[in-house]
């Protein structure tokens, strides 16, 4: 019956469940990768939607992707490569007025002077802050979510308290009335505080979220977000390559619909077309529901689980714009249709934090945000072979869309919903309607259909604190470890979290190898 046995089966070649797979066969061991899709890399692909265009389907740009991943696994020998953007963002604003944010931080200051000589005069002190809180997380990120203990000792000496309650407690708009005057400044720097997020930026807890988005170190760059060359999937194909060199298998349109659990004890898998594999150990990628729920079962879990589980809300707000263009975006707050740094960046459509705690009430009240926040990406514009000659990509980051419609449903609002986002752009660049030659919209219910993320939750449930630490993948469940034997969880929705970031790919392959020596066997 079995079409095969392996030390390891990870389910699942999201980029967490790929680096999982590539230290498991780094150590010796025989593993073998099943994706249900056509296409590896789960949120971390690059797609061609229209023939000549290539975009990144989700996820658009890299900076937590961890340094002893890049260098454990050789992803630079395997074609991971990533450059910084510079500018990070360009904020076009209603009346006329822009602002850059560049890598190199007196550049930043003199756009912010524009705005406010205090605010420029903050910003060193606003970011103090932020370098000693990563200080202090840092150690945290290499291995299962820290206990009570361990941040204690994290959190010690002067600042600790202060600092524990900033990253716990904060809300992002909160921190940042304390350093500046001018919600210009301030509007960019709160929209990290909700990525992905069911949550506006007066929320408490959202400066979390904005630390989870700054931790990331782009070569030398703390919190610095770069295009990787050829978009996002190109980081899945690196971590495939490497771990295909230490013999990893990895198999496509092949999706599980059951792990194969005797005694208390997962044994393998059974894929939806009947093949059945054998294996020692099994990782899910998938995420906490989908693999509990779904592929184990309650009857194999602890009743806490799975009630910790159902009663976790992972619907997602978020909708992703992908666009063919006959020309680049005209901004009227910097004209100008040749590529231009207001093109290079993100462009971030939101004026003031006022704006986005508006768009989350929408949201709130199940409806889309009438003024969506967006991040456009023009990828193209920095590099050749996306996009037709004189042609461009463009991809739109847009919160929120609530996965369950105050009316109607999906499939007969898409469009509206995706009407208004462009309405929305083109107040700051008007002639982007015109310039549309294809687009797709994409909301939480095709997020979860097409990548197989349940909700649509890109970070495969929130990352607000109480989610985080002892509170990931579940309630009061922790760690990488199942309550089933053999069974590991190693994709976002474990410690420390979602982004295209690796720690839990990283981490669960250390647990299962840590668990395993001596007991698995090289076949
Ligand atoms: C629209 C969007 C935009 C984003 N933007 C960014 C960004 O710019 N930068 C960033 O860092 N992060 C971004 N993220 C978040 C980030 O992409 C995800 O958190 C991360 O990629 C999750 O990786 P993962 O490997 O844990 O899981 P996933 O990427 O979700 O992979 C899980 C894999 O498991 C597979 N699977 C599920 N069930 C089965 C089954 N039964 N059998 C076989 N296979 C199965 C799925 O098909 C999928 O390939 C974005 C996410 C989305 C959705």
């Amino acid at each position: 019956m079995s079409s095969g046995r392996y030390d390891a089966i990870v389910v699942g070649s999201g980029h967490n469940g790929l680096i999982s797979a590539a230290y498991l066969a780094k150590a010796g061991r025989r593993v073998l990768v099943l994706e249900r899709r056509n296409v590896i890399g789960g949120a971390t692909v690059t797609e061609e939607p229209w023939p000549g265009y290539r975009l990144s389907t989700c996820s658009y740009v890299c900076s937590l992707l961890l340094p002893e991943v890049i260098s454990d696994l050789g992803l630079k020998r395997h074609g991971y490569d990533v450059r910084a953007l510079d500018p990070q963002y360009f904020v076009p604003f209603p009346d006329g007025r822009h602002l850059f944010s560049f890598l190199d931080s007196a550049k930043t200051k003199a756009q912010i002077l524009k705005f406010s000589e205090r605010d420029a005069a903050s910003y060193d002190a606003y970011w103090e802050i932020w370098d000693r809180i990563i200080a202090r997380m840092r150690p945290l990120l290499a291995g299962p979510g820290p206990t009570a203990e361990e941040i204690e000792r994290a959190f010690e000496g002067p600042h600790g308290e202060r600092d524990w309650e900033t990253l716990t407690r904060a809300s992002v708009a909160g921190l940042l009335d304390e350093y500046f005057e001018s919600e210009e400044v301030k509007a960019p720097l709160c929209v990290g505080g909700v990525i992905g997020t069911n949550a506006g930026p007066r929320d408490p807890g959202t400066a979390y979220v904005k630390y989870h988005h700054i931790i990331g170190n782009l070569e030398g760059h703390q919190g610095a977000w770069g295009f990787v060359r050829g978009g996002m999937g190109a980081v899945a194909e690196s971590i495939a390559s490497s771990a295909r060199a230490y013999g990893a298998e990895i198999l496509t349109d092949a999706e599980v619909a059951r792990i194969e659990i005797q005694d208390g004890v997962a044994r393998g898998v059974h894929l939806v077309d009947g093949r059945s594999f054998e294996a020692d150990v099994v990782l899910s990628n998938a995420d906490p529901e989908r693999t509990f729920l779904g592929m184990v079962g309650e009857e194999h879990l602890p009743p806490g689980l799975v009630d910790g589980v159902k009663d976790t809300d992972t619907k997602g707000s978020v909708v992703k714009v992908l666009l063919a263009l006959g020309e680049l975006p005209d901004f009227t707050a910097l004209p100008g249709k040749e590529v231009g740094p207001q093109h290079t960046g993100a462009v971030v459509i939101n004026p003031s934090i006022d704006y986005l705690q508006r768009a989350w009430e929408d949201c709130k009240r199940r409806r889309p945000s009438e003024k969506p926040f967006m991040e456009g990406y023009i990828q193209s514009a920095t590099e050749e072979g996306l996009a037709p000659p004189g042609r461009h990509t463009m991809s739109l980051f847009c919160q929120y869309a609530p996965y369950e419609l105050d009316r109607g449903t999906w499939d007969q609002r898409r469009d509206e919903i995706g009407a208004n986002i462009i309405q929305t752009f083109a107040e700051y660049a008007p002639n982007l309607p015109g310039a549309i030659e294809h687009i797709e919209v994409l909301g939480p219910r095709d997020i979860e259909t097409r990548i197989g993320i349940t909700g649509g939750n890109i970070f495969h449930g929130e990352i607000l604190p109480d989610r985080m630490f002892g509170g990931r993948p579940a309630p009061g469940y922790s760690g990488y470890r199942t309550p089933v034997e053999n069974l590991y969880l190693c994709g976002a929705g474990t410690w420390p979290g979602g982004a295209v970031f690796g720690a839990p790919g990283r981490n669960c392959a250390a647990e299962v190898l840590a668990e395993s020596s001596g007991r698995l066997t090289v076949r």
